[in-house]
């Protein structure tokens, strides 16, 4: 019989959510990522709620790293028939679990809400419940960095750290039939050198096909020094006006990698004492993971994790709030002080009682370290909006508006490039996924100058063969 092996994309085509790749080899399915579609409610609805494939015929299912676009529709495939184990690191395994609950919870939440305003007509169900959330964990099998297993006969796999989040991984998968192999790489979100907590992202053996992320692909950050000193300076004229730094922070690695950062920059004295707070239950159940995970961090972190008794995630002048009762009375506090608070991007969480009790003083500054999304109240307010509703009541905003953009998880286009150059011989065939159709166009013609592959920017649902 003629062995088979192709790849179809069934999400994060052309956009950067929603991830999921079924790989099929001698008839047999593996699906690569099962992401939530993030979007508009009612698209976003549709998306999730369809597979274009029989989940109950995927025999394996395979996890980069526990973003909820890459996890996040997991107990959607579970209740929908699918049978099998889901691979994945232990530290992904237990992000996962804080993540799935939360993600629950939150839709349970919103639906409640939904259903109020639908009056006579009926009532929206979840996308997935809590118990599906229960059963989806149930199938979790854990393996760890650069340890071969085998999901499927004929097949071995391999996970290699990835740099990105906590737990993140790049996969290899080698299929074998016929005296033949074929090596295929699934990148993953892919991180970057020398940052804060995790190592940087290693390069496996050299694979015929690459998927490949390009969310940046057409973009530079700005440099770390740049960064670090431009976080300095922000600190140093807030704490001077005797104001407070709000930090609208999503909860699972950002906040972590800026409290590790803070440590080191009081430690070095470039930054004064002043009190600091990290005011969100799900960035401390997320550092309750990183605590217990010190494998993936980099030598730096692992060996200030071990001389100075939790550091650098609990330092002495860091604390992290409980009770909303706590939550509320940093507003009775005077003086400098720093919160890191989620969610993200400002769209719900404890972050807005901060931001509503924070906007109208000049003394303060309200500092942006992540992506804001299109229609937030986060993207508002970096733009510069003299006025905002938070909890629907208008707010004037004095405080300074600040951001930095050298805090992002994902390669850029030159440590994109630098890491495929890496492999030797390079891949032959190269698939552009998780990025705009603009940013990936840029970075296919870079990679097709400097590597010689085949460049594909995949449609969605648009199928490969990587046998031949
Ligand atoms: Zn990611």
């Amino acid at each position: 019989m003629k062995t088979t092996l192709g790849i179809a994309f069934h999400g994060a085509a052309r956009t950067v959510t929603g991830s999921r790749h079924l790989l099929t080899f001698g008839g047999k399915k593996l699906l690569f990522d099962c992401g939530l579609y993030q979007g508009r409610r009612d698209e976003a609805e549709r998306i999730n709620r369809t597979f274009k494939f029989d989940p109950a015929e995927v025999e394996t299912v395979v996890i980069s790293h526990a973003h909820v676009d890459h996890i996040g529709n997991l107990p959607t495939l579970i209740a929908r028939g699918y049978a099998g184990p889901i691979h994945m690191t232990p530290a992904t395994a237990d992000l996962a679990a804080v993540l799935l609950a939360d993600s629950a919870f939150l839709m349970q939440k919103d639906l409640e809400h939904v259903n109020k305003r639908r009056g006579e007509r009926p009532a929206r169900t979840p996308l997935f419940t809590m118990a599906d959330v229960e059963e989806t964990m149930t199938r979790i099998v854990r393996h760890d960095y650069h340890v071969e297993w085998s999901p499927l006969p004929g097949v071995t796999a391999r996970y290699d750290d990835a740099g990105h989040i906590l737990g993140s991984a790049i996969t290899t998968f080698e299929f074998s039939a016929g005296g033949r192999t074929r090596r295929v790489c699934m990148g993953g979100d892919l991180g970057r050198p020398a940052r804060a907590i995790l190592r940087d992202p290693e390069t496996p053996a050299s694979p015929d096909s690459l998927v490949l992320e390009s969310t940046y692909g057409d973009r530079l950050h700005s440099d770390d020094d740049a960064t670090v000193n431009g976080l300095i300076e922000i600190f140093h004229r807030t704490f001077a006006r005797g104001g407070r730094v709000v930090v609208p922070a999503f909860a699972v690695g950002r906040t972590q990698e800026l409290v590790a950062m803070l440590h080191t920059l009081i430690e070095d004295g470039r930054i004064p004492e002043v009190p600091m707070f990290v005011d969100s239950p799900m960035a401390r159940n997320a550092t309750a993971v990183f605590v217990r995970h010190p494998e993936c961090f980099d030598e730096e972190t692992f060996a200030a994790f071990h001389d100075k008794e939790g550091a650098p995630f609990g330092f002495k002048r860091l604390r992290y709030i409980g009770s909303p009762d706590e939550s509320r009375a940093l507003n009775d506090r005077q003086g400098p002080c720093v919160i890191i608070s989620a969610s993200g991007m400002c769209e719900g969480g404890r972050v807005l009682h901060h931001l509503q009790h924070a906007l109208g003083n000049a003394r303060n500054t309200i500092l942006f370290v992540g992506y804001q999304g299109e229609g937030t109240l986060g993207r508002r307010l970096r733009d510069g909006a003299e006025t905002v509703n938070v909890y629907g009541e208008p707010c004037v905003v004095r405080a300074e508006i600040a951001a930095l953009d050298g805090f992002s998880a994902h390669a850029d286009q030159s440590e994109l490039l630098q890491w495929v150059r890496s492999f030797a011989p390079a891949p032959r065939k190269i698939f552009l996924v998780h990025g705009d159709l603009a940013p990936a166009e840029v970075l296919a013609q870079k990679l097709r100058e400097q590597t010689g592959a085949t460049v594909h920017i995949p449609e969605l649902g648009q199928e490969f063969d990587l046998w031949e």
